[in-house]
């Protein structure tokens, strides 16, 4: 039985709680995780990947600072596949598929060994609560644990209901309990909650398809990694499948239709618009006669399919015969329906931007439970509310990223300051600085940052310090070495580039659309000799420099003139309810969420620019 006062509880073993349990113990607190089941810790509920565009940022975001989520994922991926290498590098996304059981085992390993963490399984059912502080947590066995600070991470758990069809019962993933207890109790301290739903698609028998009728997908010829650290690169890659449902099966689902608890208004909870059910694909996209299908393996030892595109709620039987008309599924074995769930989440107007609660002190929350869809977003909320729950108790500064910073910082800004009434899911187009914030340059933005932290190590940052000099000493020579037309001309002829007719730097053939440094080494001979002696990671990132200088200089200077705006501090709390001049939706969300600077609450949706200036006037500014 454990009986010590711990430093910070985290509740729930999800990505976010994972992230948050490693980050504060590995800063030095002394942490219990609690979960309702030890043997899912770090499940994947839904797809067995983790990354894809934007999130594979965030993924990268975590490793620079010191999170896990990276490593964990580059030991237990079978295919690795660097998404729109066509388009700009601000557009490169890193996207892993997983090995489901090994990635939960991975986690449940790295946190075993990780000093400072003690676990309990059991359900949480309160949060001990004195003088408007967290003080501990009591579980359903009535018993007590304390704590400094305490971190929800409850995921889709809090009141959850699962629906296939017309039945419908109270769990919070497949074949795991529903939590209850906390939502009653944080709504009795004045907590508004809300309700979300998410689904997922049903799992087939990889050995009852036919391969043969799908397209293959196979990963990157040379994979890359998630980790700055020297994580293994992957070998013997799985492939993934496409194939498409038809008009046939479009047919068969729509019979499921009258019994669909979507369609009937059993699921009240609003689901993200992105990631619709293939029924709610079929009924909004009536003039599509086939919709893509990812076949994708669950793992590198499990004959176990994800069929992704086909997330449904339908009957089981309907699912089942819709999947029989799928090429290449016309003898599939199901092993699991696909369901809905529903459950309740906290609007996330309701934290700072540490994710500490306005309401309550030192209780923190992390993930789904504030209104975001996905593991990337979770783990990386996860890691900035285990950070700031340690840096509290041991009256540490507050650690908040900035939109220009990262794209954590984006997502926890847009759900502090903005809140989100769906499933919120990073996007790259919520990113205003996204040129700044690329997946090859997530070590030079942070990881200084998770080594003040205490959670990047010495080597890390002697690492990236490296790439930082050698990146520079290659611009300094790109933007000085000249190319003579004799050296190019034949390669930019077959790049359809314009020839030179005098020498040029090779600086700007670079910043020619299809131009890139490897074209400089092949011309020019010495310069392929002089950059052997970098790293790769420093050649493309000065290549992505030099390309891009003048579109990173204007990001960068936007940047700074929202920063001015942006920290400038609002020290005491305004008389918002009296500012007569400031429109009434302004007024109401000011009051609401209270903005710490100028800068947020220019971002507040509904606060204009005139109420800004206003705010200004008030402000003596
Ligand atoms: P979770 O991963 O849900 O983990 C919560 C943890 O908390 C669990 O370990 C649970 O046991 C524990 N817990 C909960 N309450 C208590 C309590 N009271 N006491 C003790 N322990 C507790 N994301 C996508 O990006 N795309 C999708 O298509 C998608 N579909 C999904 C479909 C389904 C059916 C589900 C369930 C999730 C889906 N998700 C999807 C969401 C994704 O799984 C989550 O965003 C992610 O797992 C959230 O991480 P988390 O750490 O916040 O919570």
């Amino acid at each position: 039985m454990i009986t010590a006062k711990y430093d910070v509880i985290v509740v729930g073993a999800g990505h976010a709680g994972c992230e948050a349990a490693a980050a504060a113990a590995r800063m030095g607190s002394k942490v219990l995780l609690v979960t309702m089941n030890m043997n899912t810790i770090a499940q994947m509920s839904c797809n067995p990947a983790m990354g894809g565009v934007a999130k594979g940022q965030i993924v990268r975001e975590i490793d620079a600072l010191g999170g896990q989520s990276g490593i964990i994922t580059d030991k237990t991926m079978i295919q690795f596949r660097m998404l729109n290498m066509s388009k700009g590098p601000a557009m490169w996304s890193p996207r892993a598929q997983s090995d489901r059981m090994r990635f939960a085992e991975e986690w449940r390993m790295n946190l075993e060994q990780t000093a400072n963490i003690d676990f309990w399984q059991e359900m949480v059912t309160s949060l001990l609560v004195e003088k408007g502080k967290a003080v501990g947590i009591k579980t359903a066995l009535g018993i007590e644990f304390k704590s400094e600070a305490v971190v929800l991470t409850n995921g889709t758990f809090l009141n959850g209901i699962i629906h296939i069809g017309e039945k419908q019962f109270g769990g919070g993933r497949a074949a795991e309990r529903a939590a209850t207890g906390i939502t009653e109790q944080l709504i009795s301290i004045g907590f508004e909650a809300g309700r979300m739903k998410t689904g997922t698609p049903p799992r087939v028998d990889g050995r009852s398809l036919d391969y043969s009728r799908m397209e293959e997908q196979k990963g990157d010829e040379n994979p890359s990694k998630f980790s700055y650290t020297k994580t293994k690169s992957l070998q013997e890659q799985r492939s993934c499948y496409i194939t498409y449902t038809s008009s046939e099966t479009h047919e068969i689902l729509k019979t499921g239709f009258e019994k669909s608890p979507m369609f009937q208004g059993r699921i009240q909870g609003l689901g993200p618009r992105y990631c619709p059910s293939i029924e709610d694909k079929i009924n909004r996209f009536a003039d599509k006669d086939r919709h893509q299908i990812f076949v994708e393996p669950e793992g590198r030892s499990t004959v176990e399919i994800y069929v992704n595109g086909f997330s449904s709620s339908l009957p089981e039987d309907v699912q089942f015969k819709a999947l029989r008309s799928i090429a290449g599924f016309e003898n599939a074995k199901m092993f699991r329906p696909g369901y809905a769930i529903e459950y309740d989440f906290f609007p996330p107007t309701q934290l700072n931007l540490t994710l500490e609660t306005k309401l309550v002190e030192n209780l923190y929350f992390a993930g789904q439970i504030n209104g975001t869809t996905g593991y990337e977003e979770a783990a990386c909320q996860g890691l900035m509310a285990g950070i700031n729950a340690h840096n509290k108790i041991h009256e540490k500064d507050s650690f908040i990223l900035k939109r220009s910073e990262a794209y954590i910082g984006v997502l926890i800004d847009d759900l502090v300051n903005k809140g989100t009434e769906e499933p919120y899911r990073m996007f790259t187009s919520r990113a205003e600085h996204r040129i700044l914030l690329r997946q090859d340059n997530a070590d030079i933005r942070l990881t200084k940052k998770g080594y003040d932290l205490g959670l990047a190590s010495q080597e890390r940052l002697d690492q990236v310090n490296r790439k930082i000099s050698e990146t520079q000493e290659i611009i300094d020579y790109l933007n000085n070495k000249s190319v003579e037309p004799a050296e190019i001309n034949a390669i930019l002829q077959r790049l359809n580039s314009a020839p030179i007719t005098e020498k040029a730097k090779a600086g700007n053939l670079i910043k020619r659309p299809n131009v890139d440094i490897n074209h400089i080494m092949e011309a020019v001979p010495v310069a392929k000799t002089y950059l052997s002696k970098y790293l790769p990671d420093s050649i493309e990132q000065a290549s992505i420099a030099v390309k891009y200088a003048s579109y990173i200089d204007k990001e960068h200077q936007m940047a700074s003139r929202i920063e001015e705006l942006e920290n400038y501090i609002i020290k005491e709390r305004l008389d918002y309810k009296n500012m007569s001049a400031l429109s009434k939706e302004a007024r109401e969300k000011l009051l609401k969420i209270n903005p710490e600077t100028i800068g947020q609450a220019s971002r507040i949706s509904g606060v204009s620019p005139a109420d800004i200036s206003i705010l200004m006037v008030y402000l003596g500014k």
